[in-house]
């Protein structure tokens, strides 16, 4: 009974060691000069560096996560935009997952968030600092209507707005997705200025906080962009198919993980192998 008890557990703890991927057991970033390898959905970072945890303009959440970790790139974009933010009086902002210190793959949530070059970035701006307790258990504003068909206009502020269109504006963002219900609002407020609404693409989810994803930067040689968005604002007949009953196909599901870029599974092969 007791010996079944303890191949039960060890049982247990096997797989529960299983379903961390190696990059979650990578507490420090790699040395080196910064390089986002790979693509957004399969990469990793050298170089990567932690986002100041004390700062004015913004607060990070889920600190116990340790997935504040990015691209130096990336941690200037957080920095020149929160900064921007204050100055406009927006509220503080919040800032979410990013990198694990390596990059790579989680076991679940994130299928991107890889390469050092993406950040969630919540859609609350609190004109009152959160508390830590606040920070670590963060209550997101869902900000569609159950029926995804609008945002709720009892949630949504202008604020809100004026910071997608911060961050669509840096020339470093290569896009920011946000729920299609966000996307028609930015669309229908956004007036004769519209040319940063071509960054802001709709996606699943996305209710609550909005994700930026940072173009490569020019000196890392292995990293992959994606193809840009189409022309235009974006706020036609593309951004109308998500409103029908049958919802574009490319709805996310088990896709099979690709071999890893070799450079990032050198980096494993080392990590690993000088334990
Ligand atoms: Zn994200």
């Amino acid at each position: 009974m007791k010996k079944g008890l303890l191949a039960l557990m060890a049982l247990l703890a096997s797989s529960s060691a299983l379903a961390l991927t190696p990059w979650q057991k990578i507490d420090h970033p790699v040395s080196g000069a910064a390089q986002a390898i790979g693509g957004f959905s399969n990469g990793c970072v050298i170089g990567a560096r932690p986002l100041p945890l004390n700062a004015a303009d913004y607060q990070v959440m889920r600190q116990d996560q340790r997935r504040y970790f990015g691209h130096p790139d990336l941690l200037a974009f957080i920095q020149r935009m929160t900064r921007a933010a204050g100055q406009q009086g927006l509220g503080t902002v919040l800032i979410g997952d990013m990198a694990m210190p390596a990059g790579g793959r989680f076991s679940s949530g994130h299928a991107s968030h890889q390469s050092g070059l993406d950040v969630d970035i919540w859609l609350q701006l609190p004109h009152q600092r959160w508390s830590e307790r606040q920070l670590l258990k963060p209550q997101p504003i869902d900000l569609v209507s159950g029926d995804g068909m609008r945002v709720r206009d009892n949630q949504w502020q202008p604020q809100i707005g004026s910071l997608i269109k911060l961050a669509a504006q840096d020339d470093e963002v290569a896009r920011i997705f946000v729920n299609p219900a966000i996307k028609q609002r930015l669309c229908d407020d956004a007036g004769s200025d519209r040319a940063w609404l071509h960054k802001v693409r709709p996606w699943f989810g996305h209710r609550a906080h909005m994700h930026v994803r940072l173009s490569c930067p020019p000196d890392s040689l292995e990293c992959k962009d994606q193809d840009p968005p189409p022309p235009g604002d974006g706020c036609g007949a593309e951004l109308a198919s998500w409103f029908e009953p049958h919802q574009p196909s490319s709805k996310p599901g088990k896709r099979v993980v690709p071999p890893l870029p070799p450079s990032c599974q050198a980096l494993l092969d080392n990590h690993f192998s000088a334990e």
